[in-house]
């Protein structure tokens, strides 16, 4: 070995009897091609059974790519040699710089990682490591999958299911959170019972039945999957689906006054969307006067808005008997000057009311799947040439599940 093979040999951390044979520099294309050698007359390990074998041949040269040397694009190139295993037949040894069938080191990959975890975007990484699509999906799907191997999952005790349209049109994914952990746990396509049945099949039953309450939107699979799956677990419909049909029919109503405005020539409603959809705190001084003056005028949306804004104290309740008594009061009076889209969410409530009030014994929200989904919406709009649902569920588990994905040489 010359000093320049040296110097490889130590930065791959290359263990004998594996030798760095040459080192090719080409500077026009900025390449370095290590080659590397596992000497003749060693014994070898078998990868099914690790025993000692012989060496049968070599297989074909194979090349991997690792972490660029200065701005050098640099390959490792090998003929790996095979065993002679009396139990397994002849196969090809594991090498000690790279995983099974990746063409990356390990130092690559785990660099890969890294890279990938900071851009957030698959595209940002893919230029960065100069490497493509495939590539990298392959990278996050290893990863994934020794973090999932390591995950512990035992002792969740909120857990939260919700649904994400996926692609245009009505594609849906329902994803698995724990609440607590603030993690996605598992994704499956669709939105159906039976899907909602199969996500909580990922989770052991034990995992399940430890579970005590589970937030999630008033939608009938989720919650019939639910009672099948965990029935001992309480169901929390929680405050940010139910503020989202309010604020739905707040802008119904406007939406429909303000046609009903136009049509006389009437345009004090013009460009207001906005206002009648955001909490009173998040809103300028400036734009609250404005909003002010239309609050003071005898509007449907005002009072709509209003509807709306009264519901947020029922979160603030102590108790369930109090919150379920102010909740009669404040359906009173949608009943009596609601108008019918107001109506309907006031329904939709009281025919879930039992499981709204468990809020006030478990306290849990979806609101950290709200943080999630524009998470897992980036993801999504980053995803042009999409290659269907198995690609989006390693993204969502790579940048959503916490998972510890890191290469050791033990678990490649
Ligand atoms: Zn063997």
């Amino acid at each position: 070995m010359d000093t320049l093979d040296r110097h490889y040999a130590q930065l791959l951390g290359l263990q004998s009897p594996w030798e760095v044979m040459d080192v090719n520099l080409d500077l026009e294309k900025l390449h370095v091609t290590i080659r590397l050698e596992h000497p003749n007359g060693e014994t070898v390990q078998c990868p099914e059974c690790g025993c000692q074998c012989t060496i049968a041949d070599r297989g074909p040269e194979r090349r991997w790519r690792h972490i660029d040397t200065m701005q050098f694009k640099t390959e490792l190139v090998a003929a790996t040699p095979r065993c002679n295993c009396a139990k397994c037949g002849v196969k090809t040894i594991a090498v000690p710089w790279a995983g099974k069938n990746s063409r990356f080191t390990l130092m690559f990959e785990s660099f890969a990682l890294t890279v990938i975890k900071a851009c957030g975007t698959v595209h940002q990484a893919k230029g960065l490591l100069k490497i493509g699509w495939d590539a990298v999906h392959r990278i996050m799907e290893r990863g994934v999958e020794r973090g999932l191997k390591r995950r512990k999952v035992e002792g969740i005790k909120y857990a939260g299911i919700d649904e994400k349209s996926f692609r245009k049109g009505h594609n849906y994914i329902t994803v698995l959170n724990d609440l607590e952990g603030a993690r996605v746990l598992e994704v499956v396509e669709g939105r159906t019972q039976q899907n909602a049945e199969d996500l909580w099949d990922t989770l052991d039953e034990e995992v399940r039945n430890a579970i005590e309450a589970v937030a999630m939107d008033m939608w009938e699979p989720f919650i019939k999957s639910t009672r099948l799956k965990l029935p001992d677990a309480s169901i929390v419909h929680d405050r940010f689906h139910i503020s989202g049909y309010l604020n739905k029919a707040v802008n119904e109503i406007r939406s429909k006054e303000h046609k009903e405005f136009m049509a006389m020539g009437d345009t004090t409603l013009k460009c207001s969307r906005q206002l009648w959809l955001f909490n009173v705190e998040n809103v300028s001084e400036e734009r609250w006067m404005e909003f002010d003056e239309l609050l003071k005028m005898d509007l449907k949306c005002a009072e709509a808005w209003a509807m709306k804004e009264s519901m947020r104290h029922f979160w603030d309740y102590k108790y369930a008997g109090s919150a379920e008594n102010y909740f009669e009061k404040w359906l009173a009076w949608v009943e009596e000057h609601g108008q019918a889209p107001m109506k309907k969410v006031g329904q939709m409530i009281k025919n879930h009311l039992a499981d709204v009030l468990t809020y006030f014994r478990h306290r849990i929200t979806n609101a950290f799947s709200e943080g999630i989904n524009s998470k897992i919406q980036s993801i999504k709009s980053m995803a042009r040439g999409f290659r269907g649902f198995k690609n989006y569920r390693i993204r969502i588990l790579f940048f959503c599940g916490k998972l510890d994905m890191a290469i050791s040489p033990a678990t490649h």
